[in-house]
């Protein structure tokens, strides 16, 4: 039984995560997530899927990075598209203008 270091709930399924060989335990992804996931330069919402990393500095999508002013990435992304994947990379919730939904 081990305690989720984000909650503090005690978890007989908890589970052990090491980042940057360190160890870190949570009793759920959503608090793993909450204590590891990057958090977007530009919209500040959790990276969950893959991001993207321009000069150091990291985005949920294209559309967070460009509209940071990084230039060229979704060239780069095409070059690095991985078969049966769409096109999006990372959440596409702040491109959706249109819905007033934040992320
Ligand atoms: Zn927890
Ligand atoms: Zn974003």
């Amino acid at each position: 039984m081990k305690t989720c270091e984000t909650c503090g709930n005690e978890y007989d399924k908890s589970f052990e995560i090491i980042k940057d060989g360190t160890s870190h335990v949570f009793d759920s992804f959503e608090c793993a997530i909450q204590a590891l996931a990057p958090t977007c330069e530009h919209c500040q919402c959790r990276i969950i899927g893959h991001g993207l990393e321009a000069n150091g500095v990291m985005y949920c999508c294209d559309h967070c990075a460009e509209a940071s002013g990084v230039k060229g990435l979704r060239d780069q992304q095409r070059k690095r598209k991985r078969p049966g994947r769409s096109d999006r990379s990372g959440f596409d919730c702040c491109s959706r203008e249109s819905k007033a939904q934040s992320c």
